[in-house]
Order: structure tokens, then C-alpha cells, then sequence
């Protein structure tokens, strides 16, 4: 299933996006934690992107672009993606129509995870991290036990850079203006599909879950069926392949065969002319030619005394 989660910075959706992953077992791509992960391994990419978050505004959309592509193009993208935090304006959104169109997996469903702004500030600036399990608490609605400590795995908590108040209000602002216009863009594709993100999550990823086996599942199916059906038919398609290409091979070599049965015989004759040449030169041997030469010499001179019997018999005629 490739689906989209849409929602204000501290909706919730990135809790959701882990709890969905666990359940649908495909990956969870966040743009948000990949450019972290860039800005906290100091490369240049990341260098670039610092400053735009620690202001709340938004990554240029090059840098996003690129980092998202590469992240669809690794073998787990292949069963289903769940994005979160991408796209977060129009010119994403068509970006990623495009590339999914271009792998043949269009996008399935938007989930909208819709809470009022007044609980957004809370949630995002009382929001803390465990950097070692990835467990998410907030000290106004689920704090942890002990103050600071992961309950799972007791790390130290950590309190993200851009979860401050000014900064908050700027992500905030730049939602409305420029990340909140696409829902009118996947209700115009019929994907949009709203959940309330306020309440236990437990009941918000029950109501999101319901959603997307309405949605996807019965479709997730039918596809699956599609996709087998034409699995098969190209691996059909490919054994005719074969077949035709091993019978013009088979053709080829016959052939060839047939052409060499052919000029078989000519050479054989022609073998058999020369054996015979040679056949009829050998006997012209030292004792034939001598032979033929005692012949000629023995034939000149009765041709000479042949002659002068003539000249014998016109010198009677004239006497
Ligand atoms: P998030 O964790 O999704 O709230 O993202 C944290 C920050 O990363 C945002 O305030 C932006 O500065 C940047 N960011 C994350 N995703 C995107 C995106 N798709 N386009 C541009 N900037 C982004």
C-alpha cells in the first residue's frame, strides 16, 4: 500500500506512521528524519538544510526531491511506502504523482490527520524524543515516569532544535500557507480521507487502520491479482520466446547442414578429379618419356629417307 499522511507538525502522524509500519510491514519514509539524519552527520546536504529548519520554513524542494527519490528507489519501496511529512507543497505533490507514475505504483490513499492549532503548540513544544528506542512522550500529555528518562529503555530524553515556541509558530504558519492546500489537491483525486487526531492513539490508529482497509485493502487485493495474473502471462509470454528462438536456431542449424550436405558431393568429386589428375600424371615416369623420345628419333629419319626416295624418284622422272 503507498499512502501519504498529511497533518500539521505535531498532529501525530509520525506516531502513527511507526505504529502502521509495524502493522503493515513497509517502511516509513520521513523527510523530516532523513534531513535530520543529514544535519546530524555534518554533510553538505545537510549543512544546506540546517538553516531552513532551525528557521521552520521548509528545505528547498530540489534537496527533498532528491533525497525522496533515492529513498523510493531502494528495494523495500517496492510493497508500499508510508510518506511522512512529504510532500509539504503543491510542486511535491506533483513531483511525486510523477515519479510514482513513472515506477507504475500511483499513490493509493492521503490521510489526514486533522487536530485544532491551539493543541498543536502544546504538543510540539512540550514534545520529547528518546534518541536510543525512538519513543515520543510530551510533558503536558504523556510525560515520561521519571523526568527526562525513556520509560522503555531509560535514555535521556532529547528535546528537538525546531520544537521551540518561535520556531513552532513559524512551522505552524508555513502549514497553512503552503502544506494545508493539499488536501483540496488529493480531495480532487478522490485519495483525501480525514481522521480526527485528537484522543488515546490507540483509538486515532484503530479509526486510521479502518480507513485504510476500507480504502486500500479491497483494492490492495484486486491488484495483488492483477499484478500475479500478469506475472504469469509474461512468464508465458517469455517461455514462447524461448521456444521461437530455440526452433530459428534449430532451423538455423539445419540449414547449414542442409548447405554443406550439398556441396559435400562437388567437393568429393573435385577430390576425386585431382586423385585422378595425379593418377594419370604419375605414370609419365623417366622410362616413359625416354621411351617417347626413342620413338621420335627412331620416326625422323625414315621421315628423311622418305625425302630422298622423293628426290631419288623426281631425278629418274627428269632423266
Ligand atoms: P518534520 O519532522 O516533518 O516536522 O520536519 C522538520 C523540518 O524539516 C521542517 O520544518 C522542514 O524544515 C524540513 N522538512 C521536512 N520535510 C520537508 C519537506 N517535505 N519539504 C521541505 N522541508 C521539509
Amino acid at each position: 500500500m503507498r499512502i501519504v499522511l498529511l497533518g500539521a507538525p505535531g498532529s501525530g502522524k509520525g506516531t502513527q506512521a511507526k505504529l502502521l509500519v509495524e502493522k503493515y510491514k513497509i517502511p516509513q519514509m520521513s523527510t523530516g528524519d532523513l534531513l535530520r539524519a543529514e544535519v546530524a552527520a555534518g554533510t553538505d546536504l545537510g549543512k544546506k538544510a540546517r538553516a531552513a529548519m532551525d528557521a521552520g520554513q521548509l528545505v528547498t524542494d530540489d534537496v527533498v526531491l532528491g533525497m525522496i527519490q533515492a529513498r523510493l528507489a531502494r528495494p523495500d519501496a517496492k510493497n508500499g511506502f508510508i510518506l511522512d511529512g512529504f510532500p509539504r507543497n503543491i510542486p511535491q505533490a506533483q513531483a511525486l504523482d510523477a515519479m510514482l507514475a513513472r515506477l507504475g505504483q500511483p499513490l493509493q490513499l492521503a490521510l489526514l490527520v486533522d487536530v485544532g492549532a491551539d493543541v498543536l503548540m502544546k504538543r510540539l513544544t512540550g514534545r520529547r524524543n528518546c534518541g536510543s528506542c525512538g519513543a515520543i512522550y510530551n510533558i503536558h500529555f504523556s510525560a515520561p515516569k521519571t523526568s527526562n528518562k525513556c520509560d522503555k529503555c531509560g535514555s535521556s530524553l532529547t528535546h528537538r532544535s525546531d520544537d521551540n515556541e518561535h520556531t513552532v509558530s513559524n512551522r505552524l504558519k508555513v502549514y497553512q500557507e503552503q502544506t494545508a492546500p493539499l488536501a483540496n489537491y488529493y480531495k480532487a483525486q478522490g485519495k483525501l480521507r480525514t481522521v480526527r487526531g485528537v484522543g488515546t492513539v490507540s483509538i486515532i490508529f484503530k479509526t486510521m487502520t479502518e480507513i485504510i482497509e476500507s480504502q486500500i485493502r479491497p483494492l490492495a487485493d484486486v491488484m495483488g491479482k492483477i499484478e500475479s495474473a500478469a506475472q504469469r502471462a509474461a512468464a508465458l509470454a517469455k517461455a514462447e520466446e524461448a521456444k521461437i528462438k530455440a526452433a530459428a536456431k534449430a532451423e538455423k542449424i539445419a540449414k547449414a547442414a542442409i548447405a554443406k550436405a550439398k556441396t559435400a558431393p562437388t567437393t568429393k568429386v573435385k577430390l576425386a578429379v585431382k586423385k585422378a589428375v595425379i593418377k594419370k600424371a604419375a605414370p609419365v615416369s623417366k622410362a616413359k618419356v625416354k621411351a617417347k623420345l626413342k620413338t621420335k628419333k627412331t620416326a625422323k629419319p625414315a621421315k628423311k629417307a622418305k625425302g630422298k626416295s622423293k628426290t631419288k624418284a623426281r631425278a629418274k622422272k627428269v632423266k
